[in-house]
């Protein structure tokens, strides 16, 4: 392995790696592309299944239009054109776990075309291009384990069999293992914000295949590629590459040729190996699928999908730094999801100051969450709570101390705000002239020698005496109010 790492380092200069992905994302359909069978994840195998999903003679796909939308949405939001007439294709090939002996997908006529996505590289962004987004129906699964006679046999569950995808093509345009690594970011928190795919990767809800080849810095034509399949993580697919780059330089350098093929990762061992020779696309013999019409997505009906798609990621995060004076970072954070970036919105515009709910986000939780190593998703304060606790800073109830004990007894116990704020008897910072003047009365007598001070004109004394008296009410007095007093009584 650091053989490897070393020839890459050295080969760096020398070499370019030529990177194009091929994500698989599992639409968020309730029922699966051709038939009504049900997409539910977690079912008992088999459970899920009719004569068209199990290829039965005779049986006739009928598209599901929600699939359409959902894949067309994805695309809008790639940046991708749709194209008004698409054909769905036959994919012939033999697996256990395909009872058809082909799978529905899309060939020379994919949903939509010449799409990008912009990724942040260092000192700017790249636009890596994407070549077409298409529809098709998903395989069932071989389960290799779990059954007492796993040994000797293979079963096979065909619940995931016409669960629908896309597949998210890219061009060749990715230059490292960083790049696709962000790249592959960009796409999941796209993907999630438009709402058609969970993108769970446990579950195979997004899947990734890696095209890499490497060529001489400066030359034009592409090397020879290998594919890397099936990887189950963002950071694995970066290692694998690393790992699959640097054995093209050792073997190029050393005089071999790359062999076009399919290798898988293993991620326990940091190596990719040889799984199969790579098929071409004329092995599959695609055809036009003969039981389903062209796809025609008019106008009107684009229209109607275009009114769908929401504000995405970048555009949100450049709008919430505009919009409430937040840093790029913690704008990174609020808009990890949709739904967090909604919650802070709402939360902000309920509050009656919505730049105190984003300073109290900055300021009071996002430092408390990172002592905590915890995600905002799992924070106990809400952004309910947030704005709750701006609107008690904001109209003098609490003070700023008051809020950070609170925000800590939160924490300790993971309560919400406001539960925290009921159980802790709805503490006010105290305006009850009386008992703070008795307070202060207390402070001047105690500390003779500070007064003396003062009096002789050392009139930053005051910050002592305030500080005191705060102490006195335990952090409960309006410190502006305690501040009047003082300078009232020491004058
Ligand atoms: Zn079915």
């Amino acid at each position: 392995m650091s053989t490897l790492a070393d020839t890459s380092v050295a080969s760096r200069t020398a070499y370019e790696p030529v990177i194009g992905l091929e994500v698989h994302v599992q639409l968020l359909t309730a029922t699966k592309i051709f038939c009504s069978c049900s997409t539910r994840f977690g079912a008992p195998p088999n459970a899920h299944v009719c004569p068209v999903c199990l290829g039965m003679p005779g049986a006739l796909p009928v598209l599901n239009r929600k699939a359409v939308e959902f894949a067309a949405l994805a695309a809008m939001a790639l940046n991708c054109c749709i194209n008004e007439t698409s054909m769905f294709a036959r994919k012939n090939y033999f697996y256990p776990d395909l009872p058809k002996g082909y799978q529905i997908s899309q060939y020379d006529k994919p949903l939509a075309e010449h799409g990008f996505s912009e990724i942040p590289v260092p000192g700017g962004k790249k636009r890596i291009g994407i070549t077409r987004v298409h529809l098709e129906e998903d395989a069932g699964k071989s389960l290799h384990e779990g059954f007492p006679d796993s040994e000797e046999k293979t079963a096979i569950d065909l619940n995931r069999t016409g669960v629908p995808l896309i597949e998210i093509v890219s061009e060749p345009d990715i230059a490292t293992p960083d790049e696709a690594y962000q790249y592959l970011t960009r796409l999941k928190e796209i993907i999630l914000y438009t709402g058609v795919s969970d993108c769970n990767m446990e579950e195979g809800s997004l899947r990734c295949d890696a095209n890499v080849s490497i060529r001489p810095r400066g030359q034009k034509q592409f090397g020879t590629k290998t594919e890397i399949k099936n990887v189950n993580s963002f950071r694995f697919i970066r290692e694998a590459l690393s790992y699959e780059i640097a054995r093209q330089v050792e073997v190029i350098e050393s005089g071999g040729k790359i062999t076009q093929e399919t290798r898988l990762y293993n991620s326990q061992e940091g190596k990719t190996y040889s799984m199969r020779s790579k098929e071409q696309a004329h092995d599959y013999r695609y055809f036009p699928e003969p039981d389903l019409l062209p796809l025609v997505v008019d106008e009107k009906w684009k229209a109607e999908i275009t009114k769908t798609l929401p504000e995405l990621p970048e555009a949100r995060r450049a709008r919430l730094v505009k919009e409430y004076g937040i840093t790029e970072y913690d704008a990174q954070v609020l808009t990890v999801s949709r739904s967090l970036a909604d919650q802070f919105e709402s939360a902000a515009k309920a509050a009656k100051n919505p730049k105190r709910v984003a300073n109290l986000v900055q300021g009071e939780l996002m430092g408390r969450l990172k002592t905590k190593a915890l995600e905002i998703e799992q924070s106990p304060i809400s952004m309910r709570g947030v704005a709750a606790s701006a609107d008690l800073v904001e109209s003098g109830a609490i003070s700023g101390k008051m809020l950070k004990d609170l925000y800590d007894l939160s924490f300790e116990r993971n309560q919400d705000f406001p539960e925290v704020y009921e159980a802790e008897g709805r503490p006010q910072q105290s305006s009850d002239t009386t008992a703070l003047e008795r307070i202060i009365d207390e402070v001047i007598a105690s500390n003779p020698k500070q007064l003396e001070q003062y009096r002789a004109g050392k009139k930053t004394m005051i910050g002592f005496f305030v500080g005191q008296a705060m102490k006195a009410s335990k952090g409960q007095a309006n410190p502006q109010l305690v501040n009047e007093l003082l300078a009232k009584k020491l004058d």
